[in-house]
Protein backbone atom coordinates (compact mmCIF):
# COMPACT_ATOMS: atom_id res chain seq x y z
CA UNK A 1 0.00 0.00 0.00
CA UNK A 2 1.01 3.50 -0.84
CA UNK A 3 -0.08 6.95 -0.60
CA UNK A 4 0.80 9.39 -3.00
CA UNK A 5 0.36 13.44 -2.63
CA UNK A 6 0.20 16.03 -5.15
CA UNK A 7 -0.65 19.88 -5.15
CA UNK A 8 -3.53 18.98 -7.62
CA UNK A 9 -5.42 15.25 -8.19
CA UNK A 10 -7.85 15.41 -10.68
CA UNK A 11 -9.77 12.69 -10.06
CA UNK A 12 -12.07 12.41 -12.89
CA UNK A 13 -14.71 11.35 -11.25
CA UNK A 14 -18.61 12.04 -11.90
CA UNK A 15 -18.04 15.64 -10.63
CA UNK A 16 -14.76 16.34 -12.16
CA UNK A 17 -13.75 17.47 -8.36
CA UNK A 18 -10.27 18.67 -8.48
CA UNK A 19 -8.76 18.24 -5.01
CA UNK A 20 -5.95 20.88 -3.74
CA UNK A 21 -3.07 19.24 -1.59
CA UNK A 22 -5.07 15.97 -2.54
CA UNK A 23 -3.98 12.44 -1.45
CA UNK A 24 -4.62 8.89 -3.19
CA UNK A 25 -4.04 5.67 -0.93
CA UNK A 26 -3.55 2.52 -3.18
CA UNK A 27 -2.32 -0.77 -4.27
CA UNK A 28 -3.58 -2.62 -7.08
CA UNK A 29 -6.68 -0.95 -7.16
CA UNK A 30 -7.63 2.81 -5.55
CA UNK A 31 -8.03 2.70 -1.99
CA UNK A 32 -8.70 6.20 -0.40
CA UNK A 33 -8.94 9.55 -1.69
CA UNK A 34 -8.75 12.98 0.08
CA UNK A 35 -7.22 15.29 1.74
CA UNK A 36 -5.15 14.40 5.25
CA UNK A 37 -5.12 11.08 4.83
CA UNK A 38 -3.88 7.93 7.22
CA UNK A 39 -0.29 9.05 8.28
CA UNK A 40 1.12 5.61 8.66
CA UNK A 41 1.62 4.44 5.41
CA UNK A 42 4.68 5.09 2.88
CA UNK A 43 4.18 8.71 1.39
CA UNK A 44 5.48 9.67 -1.48
CA UNK A 45 5.35 13.42 -1.58
CA UNK A 46 5.05 14.29 -5.85
CA UNK A 47 6.46 17.74 -4.91
CA UNK A 48 5.68 21.23 -5.72
CA UNK A 49 3.35 22.03 -8.82
CA UNK A 50 2.49 18.13 -9.17
CA UNK A 51 -0.20 17.30 -10.90
CA UNK A 52 -1.86 13.80 -10.29
CA UNK A 53 -4.34 12.30 -12.42
CA UNK A 54 -5.72 9.04 -13.98
CA UNK A 55 -3.32 7.60 -16.90
CA UNK A 56 -3.90 8.06 -20.18
CA UNK A 57 -6.45 5.40 -22.56
CA UNK A 58 -5.49 5.56 -26.16
CA UNK A 59 -8.80 3.47 -27.53
CA UNK A 60 -7.59 2.97 -31.36
CA UNK A 61 -3.79 2.30 -32.80
CA UNK A 62 -2.00 -0.01 -35.11
CA UNK A 63 1.16 -0.44 -34.00
CA UNK A 64 1.94 -2.66 -37.27
CA UNK A 65 2.31 0.29 -39.22
CA UNK A 66 4.49 2.29 -36.86
CA UNK A 67 7.56 2.40 -39.76
CA UNK A 68 5.49 4.66 -41.63
CA UNK A 69 7.04 7.99 -41.72
CA UNK A 70 7.00 9.60 -45.41
CA UNK A 71 6.02 6.56 -47.04
CA UNK A 72 2.04 6.97 -47.50
CA UNK A 73 -0.12 9.40 -49.36
CA UNK A 74 -2.10 11.94 -47.45
CA UNK A 75 -4.39 14.18 -48.64
CA UNK A 76 -7.08 12.60 -50.00
CA UNK A 77 -8.50 8.80 -48.24
CA UNK A 78 -8.50 6.82 -51.64
CA UNK A 79 -5.03 7.43 -52.65
CA UNK A 80 -4.18 7.01 -48.80
CA UNK A 81 -5.87 3.78 -49.10
CA UNK A 82 -3.57 2.86 -52.63
CA UNK A 83 -0.59 3.87 -50.82
CA UNK A 84 -1.48 1.21 -47.88
CA UNK A 85 -1.82 -1.14 -50.14
CA UNK A 86 1.28 -0.59 -52.54
CA UNK A 87 3.28 -0.32 -49.31
CA UNK A 88 1.39 -2.57 -46.63
CA UNK A 89 3.87 -5.68 -47.19
CA UNK A 90 7.26 -3.25 -46.76
CA UNK A 91 5.69 -1.34 -43.80
CA UNK A 92 4.69 -4.60 -41.80
CA UNK A 93 8.02 -5.91 -42.63
CA UNK A 94 10.08 -2.95 -41.77
CA UNK A 95 8.36 -2.72 -38.02
CA UNK A 96 10.45 -5.04 -36.34
CA UNK A 97 10.96 -5.11 -32.03
CA UNK A 98 12.84 -1.88 -32.48
CA UNK A 99 9.93 -0.10 -34.15
CA UNK A 100 7.21 -1.47 -31.28
CA UNK A 101 9.36 -0.31 -28.64
CA UNK A 102 9.82 3.21 -29.88
CA UNK A 103 5.80 3.25 -30.57
CA UNK A 104 4.99 2.48 -26.99
CA UNK A 105 7.73 4.31 -25.60
CA UNK A 106 6.08 7.17 -27.09
CA UNK A 107 2.62 6.54 -25.74
CA UNK A 108 4.13 5.88 -22.02
CA UNK A 109 6.04 9.22 -22.09
CA UNK A 110 2.87 10.60 -23.15
CA UNK A 111 1.37 9.33 -20.37
CA UNK A 112 -0.57 6.24 -22.20
CA UNK A 113 -1.10 3.60 -19.77
CA UNK A 114 -3.31 1.28 -22.13
CA UNK A 115 -4.19 1.29 -25.72
CA UNK A 116 -7.06 -0.50 -28.10
CA UNK A 117 -4.73 -2.04 -31.25
CA UNK A 118 -5.57 -3.05 -34.09
CA UNK A 119 -3.95 -6.20 -35.40
CA UNK A 120 -4.31 -7.44 -39.02
CA UNK A 121 -2.12 -9.71 -39.08
CA UNK A 122 -0.56 -10.69 -35.61
CA UNK A 123 2.92 -9.29 -36.79
CA UNK A 124 2.45 -7.53 -33.48
CA UNK A 125 0.92 -10.05 -30.92
CA UNK A 126 4.60 -11.25 -29.88
CA UNK A 127 5.77 -7.86 -28.88
CA UNK A 128 2.26 -6.77 -27.51
CA UNK A 129 1.53 -10.08 -25.42
CA UNK A 130 4.61 -8.90 -22.89
CA UNK A 131 4.20 -4.79 -22.60
CA UNK A 132 3.62 -2.92 -19.17
CA UNK A 133 0.79 -1.10 -20.74
CA UNK A 134 -2.81 -2.90 -20.84
CA UNK A 135 -3.58 -3.50 -24.20
CA UNK A 136 -7.05 -4.41 -25.99
CA UNK A 137 -6.02 -6.27 -28.74
CA UNK A 138 -8.26 -6.37 -31.59
CA UNK A 139 -7.87 -9.15 -33.67
CA UNK A 140 -9.06 -7.57 -37.50
CA UNK A 141 -10.96 -9.44 -40.15
CA UNK A 142 -11.00 -8.45 -43.38
CA UNK A 143 -12.59 -9.60 -46.82
CA UNK A 144 -15.88 -8.44 -49.02
CA UNK A 145 -15.15 -10.90 -52.02
CA UNK A 146 -17.44 -14.16 -51.07
CA UNK A 147 -14.56 -16.15 -53.09
CA UNK A 148 -12.14 -15.55 -50.64
CA UNK A 149 -14.09 -15.13 -47.22
CA UNK A 150 -13.25 -18.12 -45.95
CA UNK A 151 -9.89 -18.54 -45.88
CA UNK A 152 -9.71 -15.12 -44.76
CA UNK A 153 -12.46 -16.11 -41.54
CA UNK A 154 -9.93 -18.87 -41.07
CA UNK A 155 -7.09 -16.58 -40.84
CA UNK A 156 -9.04 -14.13 -38.67
CA UNK A 157 -9.90 -17.40 -36.14
CA UNK A 158 -6.04 -18.22 -35.92
CA UNK A 159 -5.04 -15.18 -34.86
CA UNK A 160 -7.67 -14.72 -32.49
CA UNK A 161 -7.14 -17.90 -30.91
CA UNK A 162 -2.95 -17.56 -30.58
CA UNK A 163 -3.79 -14.00 -28.94
CA UNK A 164 -5.89 -15.82 -26.35
CA UNK A 165 -3.47 -17.95 -25.14
CA UNK A 166 -1.56 -14.81 -23.82
CA UNK A 167 -4.55 -13.33 -22.22
CA UNK A 168 -4.45 -11.92 -18.64
CA UNK A 169 -5.42 -8.56 -16.85
CA UNK A 170 -3.73 -6.43 -19.03
CA UNK A 171 -3.62 -8.45 -22.11
CA UNK A 172 -7.59 -8.51 -23.32
CA UNK A 173 -7.69 -10.26 -26.58
CA UNK A 174 -11.04 -9.00 -28.96
CA UNK A 175 -11.97 -8.38 -32.65
CA UNK A 176 -12.44 -5.83 -34.91
CA UNK A 177 -14.77 -5.61 -38.20
CA UNK A 178 -12.72 -3.15 -40.95
CA UNK A 179 -15.46 -1.62 -41.92
CA UNK A 180 -18.79 -1.76 -43.29
CA UNK A 181 -16.97 -1.44 -47.45
CA UNK A 182 -14.59 -4.48 -46.25
CA UNK A 183 -16.29 -6.97 -45.04
CA UNK A 184 -19.04 -9.54 -45.95
CA UNK A 185 -22.28 -9.74 -43.48
CA UNK A 186 -21.24 -13.44 -43.58
CA UNK A 187 -18.16 -13.66 -42.13
CA UNK A 188 -19.21 -10.41 -39.97
CA UNK A 189 -22.07 -12.34 -38.53
CA UNK A 190 -19.90 -15.26 -37.36
CA UNK A 191 -17.19 -12.98 -36.02
CA UNK A 192 -20.03 -11.11 -33.91
CA UNK A 193 -20.90 -15.01 -32.75
CA UNK A 194 -17.95 -14.95 -30.93
CA UNK A 195 -17.59 -11.55 -29.51
CA UNK A 196 -21.16 -12.44 -27.76
CA UNK A 197 -20.42 -15.55 -26.65
CA UNK A 198 -16.92 -14.38 -25.24
CA UNK A 199 -18.50 -11.42 -24.18
CA UNK A 200 -15.53 -9.40 -26.28
CA UNK A 201 -15.72 -5.85 -26.88
CA UNK A 202 -15.58 -5.38 -30.49
CA UNK A 203 -14.27 -2.43 -32.57
CA UNK A 204 -14.96 -0.88 -36.16
CA UNK A 205 -14.48 1.42 -38.71
CA UNK A 206 -17.33 3.29 -40.08
CA UNK A 207 -18.36 6.30 -41.87
CA UNK A 208 -14.77 8.02 -42.43
CA UNK A 209 -14.77 9.10 -45.57
CA UNK A 210 -17.10 10.72 -47.91
CA UNK A 211 -16.05 7.67 -50.97
CA UNK A 212 -17.54 5.19 -47.57
CA UNK A 213 -20.68 7.51 -47.70
CA UNK A 214 -21.35 7.37 -51.72
CA UNK A 215 -20.63 3.83 -52.19
CA UNK A 216 -22.73 2.10 -49.00
CA UNK A 217 -25.16 4.51 -50.49
CA UNK A 218 -25.55 5.06 -53.94
CA UNK A 219 -22.30 2.43 -55.22
CA UNK A 220 -21.02 5.70 -56.45
CA UNK A 221 -17.72 7.63 -55.71
CA UNK A 222 -14.09 7.06 -55.60
CA UNK A 223 -15.18 3.64 -54.23
CA UNK A 224 -16.47 2.58 -57.36
CA UNK A 225 -12.93 2.75 -59.17
CA UNK A 226 -11.05 1.69 -56.17
CA UNK A 227 -13.22 -1.67 -56.29
CA UNK A 228 -13.80 -2.34 -59.75
CA UNK A 229 -9.76 -2.01 -60.24
CA UNK A 230 -9.10 -4.24 -57.04
CA UNK A 231 -11.72 -6.54 -56.28
CA UNK A 232 -13.81 -6.37 -59.57
CA UNK A 233 -16.86 -5.41 -57.43
CA UNK A 234 -19.67 -3.86 -58.62
CA UNK A 235 -21.72 -3.22 -55.33
CA UNK A 236 -21.34 -2.57 -51.62
CA UNK A 237 -21.60 -5.41 -49.68
CA UNK A 238 -24.23 -4.06 -46.93
CA UNK A 239 -26.22 -0.94 -46.25
CA UNK A 240 -25.43 0.83 -43.40
CA UNK A 241 -28.51 0.43 -41.32
CA UNK A 242 -27.94 -3.28 -42.17
CA UNK A 243 -24.28 -3.44 -41.13
CA UNK A 244 -24.91 -1.09 -37.76
CA UNK A 245 -27.75 -3.91 -36.75
CA UNK A 246 -24.99 -6.75 -36.96
CA UNK A 247 -23.87 -5.38 -33.83
CA UNK A 248 -26.86 -5.48 -31.79
CA UNK A 249 -26.11 -6.74 -27.82
CA UNK A 250 -21.97 -6.30 -28.52
CA UNK A 251 -20.26 -3.50 -26.56
CA UNK A 252 -19.00 -1.63 -30.15
CA UNK A 253 -16.32 1.09 -30.13
CA UNK A 254 -16.83 2.72 -33.74
CA UNK A 255 -13.99 4.22 -35.52
CA UNK A 256 -14.36 7.84 -37.21
CA UNK A 257 -17.91 8.33 -37.90
CA UNK A 258 -17.19 11.91 -39.67
CA UNK A 259 -19.73 11.14 -41.97
CA UNK A 260 -22.28 9.44 -40.28
CA UNK A 261 -25.59 10.56 -40.80
CA UNK A 262 -28.79 11.53 -37.92
CA UNK A 263 -29.79 7.87 -38.08
CA UNK A 264 -26.94 6.19 -37.84
CA UNK A 265 -26.26 8.54 -35.33
CA UNK A 266 -29.48 7.46 -33.12
CA UNK A 267 -28.50 3.82 -34.07
CA UNK A 268 -25.37 3.66 -32.59
CA UNK A 269 -26.46 5.43 -29.22
CA UNK A 270 -29.37 3.04 -28.58
CA UNK A 271 -26.98 0.02 -28.91
CA UNK A 272 -24.87 1.95 -26.29
CA UNK A 273 -22.10 2.31 -28.22
CA UNK A 274 -19.10 4.34 -28.35
CA UNK A 275 -17.08 6.86 -30.88
CA UNK A 276 -13.33 7.37 -31.10
CA UNK A 277 -12.43 10.75 -32.61
CA UNK A 278 -9.43 10.28 -34.92
CA UNK A 279 -8.70 14.29 -35.67
CA UNK A 280 -4.97 14.09 -36.87
CA UNK A 281 -5.83 11.31 -38.97
CA UNK A 282 -8.74 12.94 -40.23
CA UNK A 283 -6.95 15.80 -41.34
CA UNK A 284 -4.76 14.08 -43.05
CA UNK A 285 -6.37 12.02 -45.04
CA UNK A 286 -8.78 15.06 -45.48
CA UNK A 287 -12.05 13.43 -44.49
CA UNK A 288 -13.30 16.26 -42.06
CA UNK A 289 -13.77 16.71 -38.66
CA UNK A 290 -16.50 14.83 -36.43
CA UNK A 291 -19.49 16.68 -34.56
CA UNK A 292 -18.69 15.86 -31.08
CA UNK A 293 -21.28 18.36 -29.59
CA UNK A 294 -23.90 16.24 -32.09
CA UNK A 295 -22.46 12.85 -30.68
CA UNK A 296 -22.57 13.96 -27.22
CA UNK A 297 -26.28 15.33 -27.68
CA UNK A 298 -27.06 12.01 -28.70
CA UNK A 299 -25.72 10.33 -25.32
CA UNK A 300 -22.95 8.65 -27.17
CA UNK A 301 -19.52 8.33 -25.61
CA UNK A 302 -16.42 9.48 -27.57
CA UNK A 303 -12.81 9.10 -27.01
CA UNK A 304 -10.14 10.73 -28.60
CA UNK A 305 -7.31 8.60 -30.21
CA UNK A 306 -4.42 8.36 -32.22
CA UNK A 307 -4.91 6.16 -35.02
CA UNK A 308 -1.71 4.77 -36.37
CA UNK A 309 1.26 6.09 -37.35
CA UNK A 310 -0.04 5.01 -41.03
CA UNK A 311 -2.26 8.12 -40.32
CA UNK A 312 -0.70 10.47 -37.85
CA UNK A 313 2.61 12.19 -37.58
CA UNK A 314 2.90 11.35 -33.57
CA UNK A 315 1.12 8.56 -30.96
CA UNK A 316 1.69 11.19 -27.73
CA UNK A 317 -2.29 11.94 -26.62
CA UNK A 318 -1.60 15.26 -25.29
CA UNK A 319 -0.39 16.36 -28.55
CA UNK A 320 -3.43 14.43 -30.12
CA UNK A 321 -6.14 16.64 -27.68
CA UNK A 322 -4.10 19.46 -28.02
CA UNK A 323 -4.51 19.68 -31.66
CA UNK A 324 -8.62 18.81 -31.32
CA UNK A 325 -8.66 21.98 -28.94
CA UNK A 326 -7.29 23.85 -31.78
CA UNK A 327 -9.35 22.30 -34.20
CA UNK A 328 -13.30 22.38 -32.99
CA UNK A 329 -13.21 26.38 -33.29
CA UNK A 330 -16.92 26.83 -32.35
CA UNK A 331 -16.28 25.23 -28.85
CA UNK A 332 -15.41 27.00 -25.53
CA UNK A 333 -11.57 26.38 -25.12
CA UNK A 334 -12.07 26.01 -21.08
CA UNK A 335 -15.36 23.77 -21.46
CA UNK A 336 -13.72 21.50 -24.95
CA UNK A 337 -10.58 21.34 -22.54
CA UNK A 338 -11.98 19.47 -19.98
CA UNK A 339 -14.22 17.07 -22.08
CA UNK A 340 -11.27 16.46 -24.11
CA UNK A 341 -9.44 15.33 -20.68
CA UNK A 342 -12.03 13.28 -19.97
CA UNK A 343 -12.53 11.79 -23.35
CA UNK A 344 -8.94 10.15 -23.10
CA UNK A 345 -9.52 9.28 -19.11
CA UNK A 346 -12.89 8.03 -18.13
CA UNK A 347 -14.83 7.58 -21.34
CA UNK A 348 -11.78 5.54 -22.64
CA UNK A 349 -11.74 3.44 -19.37
CA UNK A 350 -15.66 2.90 -19.63
CA UNK A 351 -14.97 2.31 -23.48
CA UNK A 352 -12.38 -0.32 -23.39
CA UNK A 353 -13.98 -1.79 -20.07
CA UNK A 354 -10.70 -1.49 -18.35
CA UNK A 355 -12.12 0.07 -14.70
CA UNK A 356 -9.17 2.81 -15.21
CA UNK A 357 -9.53 5.90 -16.11
CA UNK A 358 -10.32 7.71 -12.85
CA UNK A 359 -9.57 8.35 -9.62
CA UNK A 360 -11.99 6.75 -7.37
CA UNK A 361 -12.15 3.48 -4.81
CA UNK A 362 -12.33 0.34 -6.45
CA UNK A 363 -10.49 1.81 -9.89
CA UNK A 364 -7.16 0.41 -11.01
CA UNK A 365 -4.70 2.45 -9.77
CA UNK A 366 -3.43 3.83 -13.15
CA UNK A 367 -2.32 6.85 -12.66
CA UNK A 368 0.23 9.53 -13.64
CA UNK A 369 2.04 12.57 -12.17
CA UNK A 370 4.26 15.75 -13.94
CA UNK A 371 4.26 19.08 -12.52
CA UNK A 372 2.50 22.46 -13.82
CA UNK A 373 3.17 25.81 -11.95
CA UNK A 374 -0.10 26.89 -9.85
CA UNK A 375 -3.16 28.15 -11.73
CA UNK A 376 -5.04 31.05 -10.39
CA UNK A 377 -7.97 29.58 -10.97
CA UNK A 378 -8.09 25.86 -10.66
CA UNK A 379 -10.60 25.44 -13.29
CA UNK A 380 -8.19 26.78 -15.99
CA UNK A 381 -5.85 23.37 -14.94
CA UNK A 382 -7.36 21.34 -17.70
CA UNK A 383 -7.24 23.98 -20.41
CA UNK A 384 -3.25 24.39 -19.03
CA UNK A 385 -2.57 20.70 -19.02
CA UNK A 386 -3.22 20.62 -22.84
CA UNK A 387 -1.49 23.56 -23.19
CA UNK A 388 1.72 22.45 -21.94
CA UNK A 389 2.10 19.02 -21.20
CA UNK A 390 3.58 17.28 -23.55
CA UNK A 391 5.85 14.05 -21.19
CA UNK A 392 5.15 13.21 -18.04
CA UNK A 393 7.24 12.41 -14.94
CA UNK A 394 5.73 9.29 -13.00
CA UNK A 395 3.39 6.58 -14.13
CA UNK A 396 1.99 3.57 -11.99
CA UNK A 397 0.18 0.88 -13.55
CA UNK A 398 -2.38 -1.50 -11.30
CA UNK A 399 -0.28 0.40 -8.28
CA UNK A 400 3.21 -0.40 -9.46
CA UNK A 401 5.94 2.27 -11.00
CA UNK A 402 6.54 1.73 -14.28
CA UNK A 403 9.89 2.71 -15.64
CA UNK A 404 9.39 5.58 -18.37
ZN1 LIG B 1 -8.00 2.88 -37.79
Amino acid sequence: MIKLKANYVLTMNEKNEIIENGEVIFDKKIIKVGKNLEKNIKTIDLGKNSVLMPGLINTHTHLEFSANQTTLIYGDFISWLNSVIAKRENLLNDCRSHCYQKAINQMKKSGVVAFGEISSTGLDLEQLKKTELKVVYFNEIIGSNPAAIDALYQDFLNRLNESEKYKSEKFIPSISIHSPYSVHPLIIKKALDIARKKNMIVSAHFMESQAEREWLDNNKGDFKIFFKQNLNQEKAVTSTIEFLSQFEQVKTHFIHGVWANEKELQKISSMNASIAHCPVSNRLLNTGLLDIERVKNLQIPYSVATDGLSSNYSLNLFKEIRTSLFMHTGLHPKYLAKDLIKSVTKNAGDILNLNNGSIEVGKFADLISFKLSKCLNIEDLYLQIILHINEIEKMWINGKKIEI
